[in-house]
């Protein structure tokens, strides 16, 4: 079984670089699928409160091999339980529904900003990790802006950032800041859903090292540092998403990359998105 990468977080603990997503799995369907990621080694697993199956994985982890201490757990709290209280009660809601007693990471799913409750939920969340609800605490879909509020207003800085990054939306701006106050990048949508498995470039990289388009995008997340868990409900894509450690791309193939980026989003804008 490969062996996939540990990235070290500010918390002092570590992460899988590789993990698995869970978003739009159906309920019904995902202590199924998540037994399968486990089955096939992924020992990272990212749901969220508003993706309404944290139950399927925690039954799926408890069902499967690994012990609960082999597998990192992200869950995020949704905008609505944005807040002191409500946070506290929402990550209380999470471990229930997870059957857990803390998870690996918690995050903050979206800045939310025209709420202006970002900073007190982050006050709050080192006070979940003080009291060991949460081992490392982290943001998503945070601007540079929004990360400098938490870190003038609270000195906490998070451990990661989990952002829409795939080759069309390479966020360079963003992960230079990440790099600059050691917070870990996560890319969410890495391979933009589907979208870009058709790129020219990326087929020809892919081609010339007898791999799909999906490892050849994946392999260049893993070679920049980010962390990923792309998502798939069909057990062959799965598998081959795992499969990313018998290869390695060239400078040249790096750098083709690079010449992709568009600036494309294919997820609502984090400035003004609160809620759906
Ligand atoms: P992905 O970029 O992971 O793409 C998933 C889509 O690609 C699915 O339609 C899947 O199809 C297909 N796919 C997966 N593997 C392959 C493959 N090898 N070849 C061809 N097609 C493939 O998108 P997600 O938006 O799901 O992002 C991944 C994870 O990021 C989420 O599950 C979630 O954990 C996180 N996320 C976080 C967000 C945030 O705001 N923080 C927002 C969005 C996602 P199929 O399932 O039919 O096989």
């Amino acid at each position: 079984m490969a062996s996939v990468p540990r990235i070290e977080l500010n918390s002092g603990t570590t992460i899988p670089q590789l993990g698995f997503g869970v978003f739009q799995i159906p309920p019904e369907d995902t202590q199924e699928i998540v037994e399968q990621a486990l089955e096939i080694g992924y020992r990272h697993i990212d749901t969220a409160a508003a993706y309404r199956n944290e139950m399927g994985v925690g039954q799926a982890i408890e069902a499967s091999g690994p012990s609960r201490d082999d597998v990192f757990v992200t869950t995020k709290l949704w905008n609505d339980d944005q807040g002191s209280a409500p946070a506290r009660t929402a990550l209380e809601a999470s471990l229930d529904r997870l059957g857990m007693d803390h998870v690996d990471l918690y995050l903050i799913h979206w800045p939310a900003p025209p709420k202006d409750k970002f900073v007190e939920t982050w006050e709050t969340f080192q006070e979940l990790k003080i009291e060991g609800r949460a081992r490392a605490i982290g943001v998503s879909n945070f601007r540079v802006e929004d990360l400098e509020r938490l870190t003038v207003e609270t000195d906490i800085v998070p451990a990661v950032n989990q952002i829409e990054l795939h080759p069309e939306l390479q966020q360079s701006e963003l992960r230079a800041y990440h790099l600059s106050q050691g917070i870990v990048t996560e890319a969410w949508s890495p391979i933009a859903q589907g979208e870009v498995l058709g790129s020219e470039t990326v087929c020809e990289i892919a081609e010339a090292h007898g791999k799909t388009p999906a490892q050849a995008i994946l392999r260049w997340h893993i070679q920049l540092g980010n962390i990923v868990f792309p998502k798939s409900v069909t057990p062959e894509r799965i598998r081959a998403n795992f499969e990313l450690f018998d290869f390695e791309l060239t400078h040249e193939q790096m750098a083709a990359f690079e010449s992709i980026d568009a600036g494309n989003r294919t997820g609502p804008d984090p400035a003004t998105f609160v809620t759906p």
